[in-house]
Formats: C-alpha cells, sequence, structure tokens
C-alpha cells in the first residue's frame, strides 16, 4: 500500500496533483503554510523530461533553477557517481585529500581566468558567496592592518542568495530587506548597470559607482556583482564595459572585485564564464549551480594568489571557514564527470544554436500587448510582462500544456539543459508564449 495519498483538484484543472501531507508539512522555497502555492509531485525525470506521478510529462525550460545542464539521469554521471559511491562518498577535508578533489581542482583552474591559483569548495551558491565576503574581508584587513575596510558595494537588481551576508548585497527592494529591516548588515548600493547587453556604452554609466567609491573606499572591502546577467534580481543582461570599468574602479581605490558566477558561469550565457565577454578578471569567483550538473550540492570560491596570500599573512593566518561536507568526493566526482562532458562537445555553437532559436521562437511575444520586453542571451530566454504574473495559474497552464516554467514577478523566463533537442525547444517556447498571450 502506498504510504503517500495523492488526490486531484476535481474540475478545471484535473492533473493538478498535490500531496495534503506534503502540503501541511513540507515548506518549499518562499512558501506560505496558509496559502501554499501548489506543488505537483514528480515522479521521475530523464533528458528534458520531468514526469509526473500520474505519467505525465513536462518539458524543462528551468534546468531545475539553472543547474540540470546535461539532462536528468545523465546515464555518464550517473555511473561516475556509482563508481565514486563504491570508494567512499565521503571524507573529512581536514587533514585528509582525495584526488576527485584534487583533479576537479586542476580541471576548474584550467577554464577559470589565468589569475586565479587557489580554491575553497563550499556548499551551496549562497555560502560561496558568504566565503567570498569573508575571503574579501579577511584579506582587507590584512593588507591595510585595519578593521575599517569591511563593508560591501554593489549594484541594485542583484540576487546572491539566501544566507545572512548574501541577503545583504540583494537588491534592497526586491530582495528580502524588508523582511530583515536593520538585522541586516548594511550596505553601499549603486544603480543598475543602465547600458543594456548590445546597447551603446556611455561613460556615465558608472557615475554612480565611481562617485560612491571615491566617497567611501575606505570603507568598503570588495564590490560583489553577477558579471553580465543578474539573474533572480531581474534576469538583465548589461553592457560588458560596465566590468572592464569595474575593475579600473576597483584597482584605482584599492577594493576587491568579486564576480557572483553561479548562475552565469558553465555556457549559460553563450561563454564558459560571463567575465569571458569582456575579458576582465575578478580577484575572487563564486561557482556553483551547473558544477554538479543537479545531481548534488557543492559550490566553489576561486581566488588569486594575492588574495588567498594575503589572507594567509593576516592576524588569524587561516581562512576562517571549514564546512562538514567540503570538498565531498561525490559532487567531486560528478562535478569533473559533467566538465568532460562540456569539453567533449563544442559548446559555443550547441549554446549558439539554442540562442539564435530562442530568439527567433520568442520574437513574437514582443508584440503582445502584457509584454514590455523579450531578450535572449546564450541559453535564456525572457519575456518581461508589465505586470506581475500569477504563478499558480501559469503554472497549471504549463502542466495542462506539457512544460514546465515557473516565472517571478514580471519575469517569463526559460533556460533549458543544453541537450533540448529543437522540436522541445519549440514545443516549450510556442507553449510558453501561448500562456503568455494568455495572460
Ligand atoms: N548567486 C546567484 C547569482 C544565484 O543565482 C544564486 C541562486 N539562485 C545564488 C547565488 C545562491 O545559490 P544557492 O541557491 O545554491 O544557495
Amino acid at each position: 500500500m502506498s504510504l503517500v495519498t495523492i488526490y486531484m483538484i476535481p474540475a478545471k484543472s484535473k492533473i493538478e496533483l498535490h500531496d495534503p501531507w506534503d502540503r501541511d508539512h513540507l515548506w518549499h522555497p518562499y512558501t506560505s503554510t496558509i496559502n501554499p502555492l501548489p506543488t505537483y509531485k514528480v515522479d521521475s525525470a530523464e533528458g528534458v523530461r520531468i514526469r509526473l506521478v500520474d505519467g505525465r510529462e513536462l518539458i524543462d525550460g528551468m534546468s531545475s533553477w539553472w543547474c540540470v545542464i546535461h539532462g536528468y539521469n545523465h546515464p555518464s554521471i550517473n555511473a561516475a557517481m556509482t563508481e565514486q559511491a563504491k570508494k567512499m562518498s565521503h571524507v573529512m577535508f581536514g587533514g585528509f585529500t582525495h584526488e576527485p578533489a584534487i583533479k576537479l581542482g586542476k580541471m576548474l583552474l584550467d577554464t577559470a581566468p589565468d589569475n586565479m591559483h587557489n580554491i575553497f569548495y563550499a556548499d551551496s551558491g549562497s555560502v560561496a558567496v558568504e566565503v567570498a565576503m569573508k575571503m574579501a574581508v579577511q584579506a582587507a584587513v590584512s593588507k591595510s592592518g585595519s578593521h575599517a575596510k569591511t563593508n560591501f558595494i554593489t549594484i541594485r537588481s542583484g540576487y546572491h542568495g539566501d544566507t545572512w551576508n548574501a541577503m545583504s548585497v540583494c537588491d534592497p527592494i526586491t530582495g528580502m530587506h524588508g523582511a530583515f529591516g536593520s538585522a541586516l548588515p548594511i550596505r553601499y548600493f549603486v544603480e543598475q548597470p543602465r547600458v543594456k547587453f548590445g546597447q551603446e556604452w556611455i561613460p556615465e554609466a558608472m557615475n554612480d559607482l565611481e562617485a560612491t567609491l571615491s566617497s567611501h573606499h575606505n570603507e568598503i572591502a570588495a564590490l560583489i556583482l553577477e558579471p553580465i546577467v543578474q539573474g533572480a534580481g531581474g534576469m538583465y543582461f548589461y553592457h560588458p564595459q560596465y566590468l572592464v570599468e569595474a575593475r579600473r574602479l576597483c584597482d584605482r581605490y584599492d577594493v576587491y572585485l568579486i564576480f557572483d558566477e553561479i548562475a552565469t558561469g558553465f555556457w549559460r550565457t553563450g561563454r564558459m564564464w560571463a567575465w569571458e565577454h569582456c575579458g576582465v578578471k575578478p580577484d575572487i569567483m563564486c561557482i556553483g549551480k551547473g558544477l554538479t550538473a543537479g545531481y548534488l550540492t557543492m559550490s566553489a570560491v576561486l581566488t588569486s594568489k594575492d588574495v588567498a596570500d594575503t589572507i594567509s599573512r593576516g592576524e588569524a593566518g587561516v581562512m576562517m571557514h571549514g564546512p562538514t561536507f567540503m570538498a565531498n568526493p561525490l559532487a567531486c566526482a560528478i562535478a569533473i564527470e559533467s566538465l568532460r562532458l562540456l569539453q567533449s562537445q563544442d559548446m559555443q555553437s550547441r549554446v549558439a544554436h539554442i540562442e539564435s532559436m530562442l530568439k527567433h521562437l520568442l520574437a513574437p511575444a514582443s508584440e503582445m500587448p502584457g509584454v514590455n520586453e523579450v531578450r535572449v542571451i546564450g541559453s535564456i530566454g525572457v519575456v518581461e510582462m508589465k505586470r506581475p504574473v500569477d504563478v499558480a495559474t501559469f503554472q497549471r497552464r504549463c502542466v495542462e500544456l506539457g512544460i514546465w516554467v515557473r516565472p517571478f514577478g514580471r519575469n517569463v523566463y526559460i533556460m533549458p539543459p543544453y541537450v533540448i533537442s529543437d522540436s522541445d525547444l519549440t514545443t516549450l517556447a510556442v507553449n510558453m508564449l501561448q500562456i503568455v498571450s494568455e495572460l
């Protein structure tokens, strides 16, 4: 007998599957316990298809929030994970090391900006951001010999995760500052880079950052931002020259530059890393999500030898962080196989193909009355609406039409697994636009 009771919502949406125990006891992301959004029960997933418990299949447009880059249930990643599990699933990283951590580290450094030298394996994207911020503070304190330079500067509409310091550098309006108020450390926010990707550059776009750095650089350890694509804070694409100028200002004012490549990494923007759009090298770089292809949670913080050694020369003499699951061998083995898969293909052409299809397929949306703007970069396609989208209604229609898209705010967006076929991508985009036209 099944331990789980499943019932179907009658009438209009017969397909809306809920689990009453789940509804009463399990918290889903950003969810009310009194009035939770519906959740659809998944049985299994393969390739780009997510199968619900009633047998219905959905074409995945989300890569499970950016991470399932090779599709679900991938045979060679499954095999790599199984092989590693037979040897050891975990061993503490304090006092031990292992081949998966070393091999992955070498592979990562081979793809990273050439000034990157040291790697810190962390648990999740948010923790990587915490670690990066701690690194910047430790390095700034060590370098200056004073505790004055410990604050951060960032750009509006950013998103860096849900832990305390990560929240503090999320956009103050669209982020969680309202809910946590003065409990969060106060950071410097400058205007969102106003020149969009593909538009003509104007030097005035740097005025706010320049003025704020010029007045407050003595208090600031680092500038943190998502290069080129701002994700959950607004799905906004900006001009690469902003990063070139930001690097120049950081150098002038002795402020570290942190790139949060957690969403943009692993070819999502059409390059392995978004920094490649401008050639600017950060001092510290956070990666996550696609790192383990959606199999296990792991992230990494990469940094220059200068930052790493400055931390080590400081008062503490060590980097002050050491999570239990650091460099988990299973996660490393998965990441190695995921990177090998990326390296065995012409990813530039693959993502360029997805990009040109998305541009073509989403273009009709710009004529729709409720739509504000359509934009595409790499394998990310965004339809920005004029008004916020009702997620429950949108997702019910997605399930009815056999696709999976989860909008937030005014943005309806997709970033499918790279293995998606042309016909599945067409069905995904056409059905998504059908729902957009009904809004
Ligand atoms: N930084 C960016 C740019 C992100 O998009 C996210 C996740 N959406 C995070 C950090 C936080 O990652 P995680 O959810 O793995 O903690």
